[in-house]
């Protein structure tokens, strides 16, 4: 199988013309031609020879939608095929001006998180730099066809299935080819990467774009935050944040911090007082996730009451909260509710 034509930024096709004995003058043009759907009104500006051997050497497929089901709130949920027959999820969430793309990072999850529909189906493999690049185009292509070519290019977040610090090196790829100004010239501040708390790469988070860091705290007890992210035994809460306090922020720039609400288990006065502890004196947001059920998953959602009282109690302590309101459950397209396959419901 050929390599993804949407896993190579500006540096990467600049070596491979110096490799094919070309010179990298023209990389920038062909750049524009790879990112701008391959439009070939910028033909003429390289040469035949260049565009024939980079037919031949990559692979401009994007993946294949299996299927693609909607929600009546606007949601977009698309099973894609990758050119091995496995099939990651990625969503198109409506927001107020324009869409948000959460997309996958891995096929199944390694991190095996106790409430998670992802994680039940373990680690099949990594997805590759083009890959992840390829959702987006796709969807952004899906969308225009519907919506006109006007429509402005969705947010991203990397919060669909897998863990993306645990595939660091195709993530980092794919987020450059994201924010390079020859390659999908979206803002840093349009993308917010998602992570368990997965130490290895925080560590080397100074190495990603600077794109914005959410972190799935959801739990301010040892206990409980083991029960529910086995990998916090091996990278428990404190060494996380101690990493996370350390990472330098732009002006107004937040870290994110997902709490996920079940019901009887993280959702006590008690968990939200703690939790303020926490979180108190950082630049944070914290965004409350009511538990999405999923089939045979034997978690409780809490109530709206619940919900209201556990964000009054941050809100008390100052702290900015926002509850994320569920997008899409209807078709299991809600956080934590992704597993590549469709369900008869
Ligand atoms: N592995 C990364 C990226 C996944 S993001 C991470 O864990 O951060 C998906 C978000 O949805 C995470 O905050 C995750 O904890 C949350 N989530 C997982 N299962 C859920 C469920 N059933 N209901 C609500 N949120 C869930």
């Amino acid at each position: 199988m050929l390599p993804s034509l949407y896993g190579n930024n500006l540096e990467r096709i600049e070596s491979w013309l110096l490799k094919g004995g070309h010179s990298t003058s023209c990389a920038d043009i062909l750049c524009r031609y790879i990112y701008n759907g391959r439009n070939k009104k910028l033909l003429p500006q390289f040469s035949k020879t260049v565009l024939e051997q980079l037919e031949n050497e990559f692979t401009s497929e994007l993946p294949k939608p299996s299927s693609i089901q909607r929600a009546k709130d606007g949601t977009i949920k698309f099973l894609l095929e990758l050119h091995d027959g496995e099939k990651v999820e990625a969503v198109l969430i409506p927001f107020y001006k324009r869409y948000t793309l959460c997309v996958s990072s891995q096929v199944g999850c390694a991190m095996n998180c106790d409430f998670c529909y992802t994680g039940t189906m373990g680690l099949k493999r990594n997805l590759e730099a083009g890959e992840i690049v390829g959702q987006y185009l796709f969807a952004y292509e899906f969308l225009k066809a519907e919506k006109g070519s006007n429509e402005p290019r969705p947010n991203i977040v990397m919060m669909g299935m897998g863990e993306p610090l645990h595939n660091f090196e195709e993530v980092k790829m794919a987020l450059k080819v994201f924010t390079a100004e020859k390659g999908l010239a979206l803002s840093p501040r349009q993308i917010t990467l998602s992570t368990v708390g997965y130490l290895p790469g925080l560590k080397r988070w100074h190495e990603m774009p600077p794109v914005n860091l959410a972190l799935s705290l959801h739990s301010p007890i040892k206990e409980v935050r083991d029960k529910l992210i086995p990998v916090n035994r091996g990278w428990p809460l404190p060494e996380v944040m101690e990493v996370l306090d350390k990472l330098p922020l732009h002006h107004r720039q937040v870290i994110t911090y997902e709490y996920l609400l079940i019901k009887g288990m993280t959702d006590r006065d008690s968990d939200a007082h703690e939790l303020a502890k926490i979180i108190l004196g950082k630049r944070a947001m914290i965004n409350l996730i009511p538990f999405n059920p999923y089939p045979g998953s034997e978690y409780k959602k809490p109530s709206t009451d619940d919900v209201e009282r556990f964000k009054k109690i941050l809100v008390s302590y100052s702290l900015m909260t926002m509850v994320r309101t569920t997008k899409g459950d209807e078709i299991l397209a809600a956080c934590g509710q992704l597993k590549a396959k469709q369900l008869s419901l």
